[in-house]
């Protein structure tokens, strides 16, 4: 049973279809909704996304999700029950001085998609049914209130339609370009400052000889060793191909410092940040590449949960508006969906006699 009378469903816009806003997009069609969703990306996962190369499959983004709220718990058990999800039983380590790598175990069950993490957000965009429709490779530039409604537009001015409601699931400094009619969230998602994170995928041809899966990197700052903050072999997660492929993420600081360096440089100092990290020889990778994230993890961030312009019927949500990682992204999209149902449900029960089921 849907909360909105199907017959009235007003329409929803949702830009940005990583794991915030397909949350968001499947609460809305669940509760009977019509919802559209932009992503300017060509696939599924935003932050959650798989590379591939040649055979082997690179997770360059999120590496792996805990679950620590109980909804979000219950959907990580959907998401293992339908096959999309799966734990991730790779040996954890850590490493503060170069080459000492030492056990660092977790009570927490860390998960990944499988099989690679954009499984997720993949599975919850297949999940949208006939009320709702992903379109990718559409950037949206603005957003406009033209009588109570919101036009969005799209490259070289594009209409990309009219919509009753509108939620933005972009990090916040890309939030804030599309919230330019909506002053006092506009003013919010400015002030979140989100640190870059440049990412490497190495594969080799046989395997390192090191015996953890996944090295937290905690170097001292300062002492030329603060390169990498994570570096995991991808390839020890569950249904990945065979094969030795290693994913590096650069720290905060030197990500930032670096940020508008070759590709290729970057790839190169922080392979060989790695093999000093773990203590290894240097070994020539097969294939190597780089990724920038320019807006990663926000820093700090916000617990809110969502913004929420009641009366524009506008909200804003994503990983930085509730407290960070995956686990925080898809809870900030269920709420914001739930904060616009009841808003319109309380607006219907107002007006029980408008034509639009969402009388302003
Ligand atoms: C390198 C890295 C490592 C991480 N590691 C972990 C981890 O191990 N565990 C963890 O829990 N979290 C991790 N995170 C954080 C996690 O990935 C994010 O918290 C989460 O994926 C954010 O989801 P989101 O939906 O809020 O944003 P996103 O995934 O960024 O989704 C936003 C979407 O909007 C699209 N978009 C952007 N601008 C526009 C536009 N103008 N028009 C249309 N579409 C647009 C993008 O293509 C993207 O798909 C990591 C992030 C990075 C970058």
């Amino acid at each position: 049973m849907t909360l909105i009378d199907p017959a009235r469903a007003p329409s929803i816009a949702v830009v940005g279809g990583g794991i915030a806003g397909m949350s968001a997009a499947c609460a809305l069609v669940d509760q009977g909704a019509r919802v559209l969703v932009f992503d300017k990306g060509r696939g599924p996962g935003g932050r959650t996304s798989t590379r591939r190369r040649d055979d082997l499959r690179f997770d360059h983004g999120a590496q792996y999700f805990t679950a620590r709220d109980e909804r979000f718990e219950r959907a990580v058990a959907r998401w293992v029950d339908a096959g999309v999800a799966s734990p991730w039983r790779g040996r954890i380590g850590q490493v503060t001085n170069p080459g000492v790598i030492e056990e660092k175990p977790s009570a927490r069950v860390r998960y990944v998609g499988v099989p690679g993490m954009n499984a997720v957000v993949r599975h919850l965009a297949s999940s949208l049914g006939s009320r709702g429709e992903v379109r990718f490779g559409v950037r949206v530039t603005a957003a406009v209130l033209v009588e109570g409604r919101w036009l969005l537009k799209g490259d070289r001015n594009a209409d990309l339609g009219t919509f009753d409601a509108l939620i933005v699931a972009l990090p916040a400094p890309q939030a804030a370009v599309v919230l330019n009619d909506a002053p006092g969230l506009f003013e919010q998602a400015l002030a979140i400052p989100m640190l870059p994170c440049w990412s490497v995928m190495a594969s080799f041809d046989r395997r390192l000889p090191v015996e953890s899966d996944g090295i937290f990197v905690n170097m001292e700052s300062g002492t030329g060793d603060a390169q990498l903050s994570w570096v995991a072999r991808d390839s020890s997660k569950p249904q990945r191909p065979p094969g030795e492929a290693w994913v590096l993420h650069g720290s905060p600081g030197w990500s930032e410092a670096n940020i508008e360096r070759d590709p290729r440089e970057v790839a190169e100092a922080l392979l060989v940040a790695f093999f000093r990290a773990v203590g290894i020889s240097a070994e020539t990778p097969s294939t190597l590449d780089a990724h920038r994230w320019r807006f990663a993890n926000a820093e700090p961030r916000t617990s809110e949960g969502c913004l929420f312009d009641r009366q524009r019927l506008l909200a804003a949500c994503g990983d930085w508006a509730n407290g960070g990682r995956v686990e925080g992204a898809y809870l900030s999209g269920v709420q914001a969906a739930e904060c616009m149902i009841s808003e319109m449900l309380r607006r219907a029960q107002e007006q029980p006699t408008s034509s639009r089921p969402w009388p302003r």
